[in-house]
């Protein structure tokens, strides 16, 4: 078995594993996981949220900021959720980091109500809104994170609503689905920001391509139609070669270095991520915070190997 399929096999184990409520139940309550989860995630509050984005601004880097939670079937987790969106820009705005879009924030649909039965997509679209208006009295935007397939269509159709009134709020984009070359060329207008990212979720063969070559090949695709179009592209990788063929392109098509950005998640690559930034490039990060951090920290260790033995090395040595 070579290399690539070994991480293959293990990625799929912990898409499933994660859906598991026992294995969910040990992990979160292992007292360790918490010191380990804090690579990750930098903690359960705003106040720590917030503390991050203003230390990352320190070193000339922007942010974009999740409060943790998906999938809710529940009204009252969904307002709380929306809720917590208005704390949050509130705390970044006193904190003087909203102006010009220093510290936004990513708002996954499914944590504000669209998978609510009846009028979930209704209830998670209103949700949003107050999300952005709230964004827009702080000087700032918002992206709609991308889930699983089945709901592409209803979060684009969200998200055209939403950009009637805010035109600002980003899109996200994910190449590991056939259709995504065909969605940046309707995305790729001006004003349009797209975050392009592989994706991070089990997805069918009917769907997605299924190996890293292929889902590299469609990034490269889908990212030549966005820096050659009209809107604004976020380079969403921490993969070195993609994020190099997004400078040559950037370059190729006279791009200003503000009229694109790269983008990373909180604690990896944090190396480059100044590397990036300091050369004058725009590097914004991920932040995730808040008590539900499960899921996430699922597919990130799905992602990498070394992610999950730094996990299970923190396990087996703290414990
Ligand atoms: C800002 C941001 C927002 C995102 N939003 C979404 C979203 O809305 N929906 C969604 O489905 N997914 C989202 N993702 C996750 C994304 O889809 C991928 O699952 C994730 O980024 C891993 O893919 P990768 O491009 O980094 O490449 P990978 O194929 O995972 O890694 C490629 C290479 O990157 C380097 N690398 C990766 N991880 C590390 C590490 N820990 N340390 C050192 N080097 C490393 C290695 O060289 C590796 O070979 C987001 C990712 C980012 C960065």
């Amino acid at each position: 078995m070579t290399v690539v399929d070994a991480s293959a096999v293990l990625r799929q184990g912990l898409l499933q594993l994660s859906k598991s409520d026992q294995v969910r139940s040990v992990i979160e309550r292992a007292p360790v996981s918490r010191s380990v989860v804090k690579r990750f995630v930098p903690g359960d509050a705003t106040g720590d949220a917030v503390r991050a984005a203003g230390d990352l601004a320190a070193t000339g880097r922007l942010t974009t900021i999740d409060y943790l939670g998906e999938d809710t079937l529940d009204l009252a987790q969904a307002q709380a959720t929306r809720d917590a969106y208005l704390a949050l820009l509130s705390a970044l705005s006193d904190a003087g980091l909203t102006q010009g879009g220093k510290a936004e924030v990513s708002v996954k649909l499914s944590a504000v109500g669209q998978y609510l039965p009846g009028d979930g997509e209704k209830i998670a679209l209103e949700h949003a809104r107050e999300i952005c208006e709230a964004a827009a009295r702080a000087g700032t935007t918002v992206t709609l994170d991308m889930e699983d397939h089945t709901t592409t269509d209803s979060t684009l159709q969200v998200l055209r609503e939403l950009r009637q009134d805010f035109p600002w709020v980003g899109a996200v984009l994910q190449a590991y689905l056939h259709r995504t070359e065909a969605d940046c060329r309707d995305l790729a207008a001006a004003g349009s920001r797209v975050r392009l990212c592989k994706g991070a979720y089990k997805e069918p063969e009917s769907v997605a391509f299924q190996s890293k070559e292929d889902v590299d090949k469609s990034y490269v695709r889908c990212l030549k139609v966005l820096m050659a179009g009209e809107g604004y592209p976020m380079v969403a990788s921490h993969d070195p070669r993609l994020v190099e063929i997004a400078g040559a392109l950037a370059a190729k098509h006279d791009r200003a270095a503000d009229s694109f950005e790269y983008q990373m998640l909180y604690g990896i690559r944090p190396e480059e991520q100044r590397r990036i930034a300091d050369r004058g490039d725009q590097m914004r990060v991920y932040i995730p915070y808040g008590e539900e951090w499960y899921g996430y920290l699922m597919r990130r260790m799905a992602e990498r190997p070394a992610n999950t033995m730094f996990f299970l090395r923190g396990l087996a040595t703290k414990g």
